[in-house]
């Protein structure tokens, strides 16, 4: 297995760092389009084949590996069945971007108080939705915010744009902010995103160097964290497992691997320079 090279000097030697002193190292991966391929409904999103088993290798050679998703930390256990994972000392799972963490000694999830303004946003939101009249629009309650998808619509492009703006005036009235995906526009509390969650853990952990797997917008907090713990001193790595649909995150990465299957490609080869 060859490991790719990063294209920028910066994402090189990120991974020089990592590769010379992996204890020191923070891995973290997001979920959707990461370590899973999208699929139309997200209830049925399932890791790629053999991605589970080599992130458990991966969190027995470097200082540490994380899941940091939006979605709830119980979704992800579920989907990715990584009950074994999650018993691992240096494995965690940041959940709903970083409001919710999975506690290994306690077997169980920590949340954060559930903001003000989501209940409310949330009980709107039918009448809106039936106004705008898009048929195949679904709503995901993720408890700590709430998520709108389009993907399964009849016009999904056309539905996600039509929606943005009242959403994004739904999100404000109850001092919530709009985050748009993929084919989803979330509100959710301002000022928590998969930036602040990274920069957490690699604080925590004191570690000197980091990577950051994304696929979607969201992703792009996490890649401005690495960008800050750069400047700080750290080393870091940005990667983008590929994908047409989001070209903004693809030109801020280092490297850009093929989809989760580029992604095990990668964390394989990580896996055999390390052993
Ligand atoms: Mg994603």
């Amino acid at each position: 297995m060859v490991l790719r090279t990063p294209q920028s000097e910066a994402g090189a030697a990120g991974l020089a760092a990592i590769l010379d002193r992996p204890q020191e190292a923070t891995l973290a991966f997001d979920f959707d389009g990461v370590l899973s391929p999208i699929v139309a409904d997200p209830g049925l999103s399932r890791p790629y084949p053999g991605v589970v088993a080599a992130l458990g290798r991966l969190a027995e050679l470097v200082g540490s590996v994380s899941i940091i998703t939006g979605r709830p930390v119980a979704d992800v256990l579920r989907l990715g069945d990584l009950g074994e994972l999650a018993a691992l000392e240096r494995f965690a799972i940041f959940g709903l971007y970083g409001m919710q963490r999975w506690d290994r000694s306690s077997r169980s999830v920590v949340s954060e108080p559930v903001p003000a303004g989501v209940e409310a946003a949330r009980a709107q939101l039918p009448a809106l939705l039936d106004e705008a009249g898009f048929a195949g629009v679904s709503v995901e309650d993720k408890a700590m915010s709430v998520a709108v998808h389009t993907r399964r619509a009849d016009a999904p492009q056309e539905a996600f744009t039509a929606l943005r703006p009242p959403l994004t005036e739904l999100a404000e009235r109850h001092g919530l902010a709009l985050e748009p995906g993929r084919m989803v526009l979330e509100l959710r509390p301002p000022g928590i995103d998969k930036g602040h969650a990274l920069a957490a853990i690699v604080t925590g952990r004191g570690s000197r160097a980091v990577a950051y797997f994304g696929d979607d917008l969201g992703d792009l907090a996490a890649f401005d964290a690495v960008e800050r713990l750069r400047e700080a001193g750290l080393a870091g790595l940005k990667v983008c497992s590929g994908s047409d649909e989001v070209p903004r995150l693809a030109e801020r990465a280092d490297l850009i691997v093929d989809g989760p299957p580029g992604v095990l490609e990668f964390v394989e080869g990580l896996n055999e320079q390390l052993k």
